[in-house]
């Protein structure tokens, strides 16, 4: 039997690219979305329909998902993987910076859920993954606004969670320490930039992204009875 359709945003690097090709490789046909469309094209996956599409902008991601599913069937995994980390101290950030971060890793996960949710409720049936962070459950130093985008996911997942369990919904919030990818070139601060690497460096290698897909996978595939709540995972020499 063919797989059901799963739906990748911010698949254009990192841990959402990887999880699209994890996920390609298993045979589940793809719909990936983000603003860099030719870094989806070029991963060249089968079955995948590649989208430029803001997170931001809800009646764009509902119309890519509305022709993936005219192709595909109904999305059985939502995964919301977009996101932005600009960090900064509260009173030297710009506050562009902070309305970045809330769009698009806030409204932007909503957007997401809001886009599956009603047909995953109706089938009773789906799961939506939310990519949140450690720093969605303690916090560190120059990331107020980060870590306050992602308590906003580790809650609304939760919330929602709650709401959606008698429809047989999952929510899963999975929760990275450092990884490496494109995330930490975004922020403006060359110095914060550096003591951030240098905070890396000094724990050796931090978590490769393919051991966050497999985690999501891992997630994923566990009996539709069975919702693996969250997931929190981090090198081991880690400390915060
Ligand atoms: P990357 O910077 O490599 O990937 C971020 C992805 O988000 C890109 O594909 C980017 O695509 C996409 N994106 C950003 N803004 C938008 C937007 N407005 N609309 C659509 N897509 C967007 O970083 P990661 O892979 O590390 O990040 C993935 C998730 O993991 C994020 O939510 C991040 O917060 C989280 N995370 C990462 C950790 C880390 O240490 N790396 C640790 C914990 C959590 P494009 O620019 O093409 O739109």
């Amino acid at each position: 039997m063919s797989k059901p359709l799963v739906v990748i945003t911010g698949a254009s690097s990192g841990i959402g690219a990887v999880s699209a090709k994890l996920f390609a490789a298993r045979g589940y046909p793809l719909l990936l979305l983000a603003r860099r469309i030719e870094r989806l094209t070029a991963l060249s996956l089968p079955d995948t329909l590649c989208e430029q599409v803001d997170v931001c902008d809800r009646p764009a991601l509902m119309a890519a998902i509305a022709v993936a599913e005219e192709r595909y069937g109904p999305v059985d995994c939502m995964i919301n993987c977009a996101g932005v980390m600009l960090l900064g101290l509260a009173e030297e950030q710009n506050p562009e910076e902070w309305q970045q971060m809330l769009e698009v890793n806030v409204l932007g996960v909503l957007n997401g859920i809001h886009a599956v949710l009603p047909g995953m409720k109706a089938r009773q049936q789906g799961t939506i993954i939310n990519i949140s962070s450690i720093a969605g459950r303690k916090t560190f130093p120059k990331h107020a606004v980060y870590c306050s985008t992602k308590f906003a996911v580790h809650a609304l997942t939760e919330n929602i969670r709650e709401e959606v369990a008698p429809f047989n919904v999952r929510m899963i919030t999975i929760a990275p320490g450092a990884v490496e990818t494109e995330l930490l070139s975004h922020t403006t601060s060359p110095g914060i930039k550096a003591d951030y690497e240098a905070w890396k460096a000094a724990m050796g290698p931090v978590l490769a992204p393919e051991t966050i897909a497999e985690a999501i996978f891992w997630a994923y595939e566990q009996p539709a009875a069975v919702c693996v709540r969250e997931i929190v995972l981090a090198a081991t020499r880690q400390a915060p």
